[in-house]
Formats: C-alpha cells, sequence, structure tokens
C-alpha cells in the first residue's frame, strides 16, 4: 500500500490547503470587484466631458450666433482637452495594470525638477527650486520622472496662494523629492484617500479646473512600480506637502 498520512495530520494538511484556497479565492474576488469598480467609474468620468460637448455642440448648432459659438466653442476645446487627459491617463495606467513597464534608465532628478518648475509655472503663484550640488540618479524612465513631477506641481499651482517650493535631496540609498504650497492643504481625512483613481476632495472644484481624479494615482502608480514611495502631509507654510522617494543608485558610468 502507498504511504497514508495519519488522519490527524491529514486533517492538518486539508485544513491548511483549504485555507490558502480559500484566501485565493478572496484575492480573485477582490481584484474582480476592483476591476469592476474602475471600469465603471471610468466610463462615468468619461461620459461627463462627452455629454459636455455633445449638449454645447447642440446649442451652436441651434443657434448660429458668432458670439455665443465662440463662447460654445471655448468650452468645446477645453472639454475635449478633459477628455484627452482622461484616455491618456486611463491608457497608462492600463498599460501599467497589464506590467508594461518602460525601459528605465539613470535620470537626474535635479536637472528633471528644474526642468519640470519651469514648464508648469505660469503667470500664477512663484516657484522655488532646491537642488543638491551634485546630481541626484535615480533609475526609471524619464517619462515616469516627468510624469510624477508634472503631476505634482501642476496640483500645487493649482491649490497654492502664493508659492511652490520643490526640494531635492540626496541621500546614500534613497532621492526624494518634496513638493510644498501654501494652499488649503489637504485634511487628514482626505489624505489616505488622494491616491485613489478617480478620488478627488471638492468634486466641482477639480472638474471644472481641468481635473481628471488621475494625477495622483497615476503618480503612485509610477513610483511605486521602480520600489520607490510617495506620501502626503502638511508643508510648514500650512499647504499640502508630498513627498516622492526612490531608490538611489551610484553616478551612472
Ligand atoms: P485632479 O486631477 O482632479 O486634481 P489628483 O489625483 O491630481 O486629481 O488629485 C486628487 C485630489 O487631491 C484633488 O481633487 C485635489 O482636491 C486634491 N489635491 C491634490 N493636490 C493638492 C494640493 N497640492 N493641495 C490641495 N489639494 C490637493
Amino acid at each position: 500500500a502507498g504511504r497514508r498520512l495519519p488522519l490527524p495530520e491529514a486533517q492538518d494538511e486539508l485544513r491548511s490547503l483549504a485555507g490558502a484556497l480559500n484566501d485565493l479565492l478572496a484575492r480573485r474576488d477582490e481584484a474582480a470587484d476592483r476591476l469592476r469598480r474602475f471600469t465603471g467609474d471610468a466610463a462615468h468620468e468619461l461620459r461627463s466631458p462627452v455629454a459636455s460637448i455633445r449638449v454645447q455642440a447642440e446649442v451652436a448648432v441651434a443657434h448660429p450666433d458668432p458670439e455665443l459659438s465662440q463662447e460654445v466653442l471655448t468650452e468645446v476645446v477645453r472639454e475635449s482637452e478633459r477628455l484627452s487627459a482622461l484616455v491618456d491617463g486611463l491608457l497608462t495606467l492600463a498599460r501599467s495594470d497589464a506590467g508594461e513597464l518602460p525601459p528605465a534608465e539613470p535620470v537626474d532628478l535635479s536637472v528633471a525638477a528644474v526642468d519640470a518648475a519651469a514648464r508648469c509655472s505660469g503667470d500664477g503663484p512663484a516657484v522655488q527650486v532646491h537642488v543638491p550640488p551634485g546630481p541626484c540618479w535615480v533609475l526609471a524612465a524619464p517619462s515616469e520622472v516627468d510624469l510624477v513631477l508634472d503631476n505634482l506641481l501642476r496640483n500645487a499651482f493649482r491649490h497654492a496662494r502664493a508659492s511652490v517650493t520643490v526640494t531635492v535631496l540626496a541621500g546614500v540609498t534613497s532621492a526624494r523629492i518634496v513638493v510644498d504650497d501654501d494652499g488649503h492643504g489637504i485634511a487628514p481625512e482626505h489624505r489616505a484617500r488622494v491616491f485613489d483613481r478617480f478620488y478627488r476632495v471638492q468634486d466641482d472644484r477639480a472638474r471644472s479646473s481641468g481635473g481628471t481624479g488621475l494625477g495622483l494615482a497615476l503618480v503612485a502608480e509610477v513610483v511605486r512600480r521602480r520600489g520607490g514611495a510617495v506620501r502626503v502631509g502638511e508643508s510648514p507654510e500650512g499647504g499640502a506637502r508630498f513627498l516622492v522617494s526612490w531608490r538611489a543608485i551610484a553616478r551612472p558610468q
């Protein structure tokens, strides 16, 4: 006869096998729930700019008045831009969910931060950039670093009263980017959720300023898949502080 497990031992093994199987099923159900929610939310978010573009276009067709058309077309352009941003964000998230990573190379955070500040600042709040004396290398795709900086800086400029500060800190094992603003900040009860897809603290405000609710979700996704971390807190000026840490790498050859 083949080797048999004594009954009490067999029961233990079966119980742990059943436990492992149940965990697996629960995880699969959670993933399916997340996917369902995400698809529903995405459809809901896409619907609003599409509906708005349609209504505006119908108004323009029904009332061929040049002054009104100008106003309506401006709104159509704005909503189309939001739609494009949403679709781009969804595509980036879908690629990331599918495990597609753009090729990584050494990126100097200091150079990227200075460039992003120049790109994102306008006539509004002033920006200060503090970078370490030497370069600050991390391993990532340049497009990922730009996505992180652009989203954090655009949010900071959108919410700041008068000033935005970007600081790059080079450590031995980690390289950090800190983005501070002097706006109204993010209340502690919202902090854990601002990185969720489509989560907004103030709905109307974010929508009317062209926000998609995907910016911080993209930032968190990009940073985590490169082994980094992102946190939100309060800046010394009372506004929001976003802190991103990456794994530092030695100077590339
Ligand atoms: P959105 O594109 O709608 O701004 P995000 O994912 O970038 O979406 O941000 C999520 C929410 O976090 C926003 O609705 C906004 O209310 C809040 N938020 C983000 N950055 C800041 C900031 N610097 N100051 C205050 N609130 C912020």
